[in-house]
């Protein structure tokens, strides 16, 4: 008789924690019970992490699916911990070390974002379009499907992560300090805001002046992208865009090379970075990326 009450007991414990598992298991934190017995337990990456971005800069960078601070709007997945690693890895090679190289001490100490966040998924709205990165507030920089990431192809590395690191880097330092009212003239009449994913469909935001479709959303866009796209292009591939722009007698390399004037002489006079500089590091490091072991997380003492 006890003995049955003890089993009917655990029949029914067994069955609410299936119960509390499924009912979870719509959201998406789904792991942090499961996973919270390892917190405070560093393990080698969290170590490496320490000492590669918490120590030198205050990054935290978070990976951990308990750390994915979920958006309800999306159906996420953890990121694979080996690309994790991966990301970290170049990060650092080819985006802090590329600044370091360039900018004067302590900036990156500064004003990079404090928060990096590794989605496994992509971030699909219900238009079609997919997220590719955001960021809050200038602290937090969230970096979505990693469980995709490939290290031997830079154009996507830069079309998934880096661009997005680098444009949303530029809006702190916009935000920390302004660039010239001059800017927002040269394409004042034709920013289309939130229409910017359906404005270009028949015909060429670069012919426009717009390095991006995303650029014509308004001027901070603008800014930033231009910042992102001319130091993740090689001095070629910048110049067939500009060719590109001024197709058939179009306006927009005047556009675009006007706006670049002005991005290149606030970074150099309200940053002391020289933005050809900072792309020449970039792309140097770029061409040596298959010379990386990115998937080491030994500490080098
Ligand atoms: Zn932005």
């Amino acid at each position: 008789m006890m003995k049955n009450k003890i089993l009917y007991g655990l029949i029914i414990f067994a069955i609410s924690v299936i119960l509390g598992a499924c009912s979870e298991e719509e959201g998406i934190d789904t792991s942090i019970s499961v996973i919270s017995v390892e917190q405070g337990k560093a393990n080698d990456f969290d170590k490496y992490l320490n000492h590669i971005l918490v120590k030198p800069y205050n990054i935290r960078f978070l990976y951990k699916f308990e750390d994915v601070e979920s958006d309800l709007n999306y159906q996420l997945v953890p990121a694979v911990y080996e690309n994790s690693i991966r990301m970290a890895n170049l990060v650092k090679y080819l985006c802090l070390d590329a600044y370091e190289e360039v900018a004067p001490d302590n900036f990156l100490e500064a004003y990079f974002p404090k928060m990096m966040m590794m989605v496994g998924s992509g971030a699909y709205r219900n238009n079609g379009t997919v997220v590719l990165g955001t960021a809050e507030g200038g602290l937090k920089i969230t970096l979505y499907d990693i469980n995709n990431l490939d290290v031997t192809d830079i154009d996507r590395l830069y079309e998934f992560y880096f661009r997005t690191i680098f444009h949303e880097f530029s809006h702190i330092l916009h935000q920390t300090k302004d660039y010239t009212t001059d800017f927002d003239r040269i394409s004042a009449t034709e920013y289309v805001g939130g229409s910017w994913n359906d404005a270009w469909e028949d015909k060429s935001s670069l012919e426009a002046g717009f390095i991006s479709d995303y650029s014509s959303k308004e001027a901070d866009e603008d800014f930033v992208e231009l910042i992102a796209h001319y130091i993740t292009n090689t001095p070629e591939v910048w110049e067939e865009k500009m060719v590109a722009a001024a197709k058939d007698g179009a306006k927009g390399r005047a556009v675009i090379e006007a706006k670049m004037a002005i991005v290149s002489s606030y970074l150099s006079q309200s940053w002391d970075i020289d933005i050809d500089e900072l792309r020449a590091a970039i792309q140097k490091r770029a061409d040596e990326l298959d010379e990386q072991d990115l998937d080491n997380i030994k500490i080098e003492e």
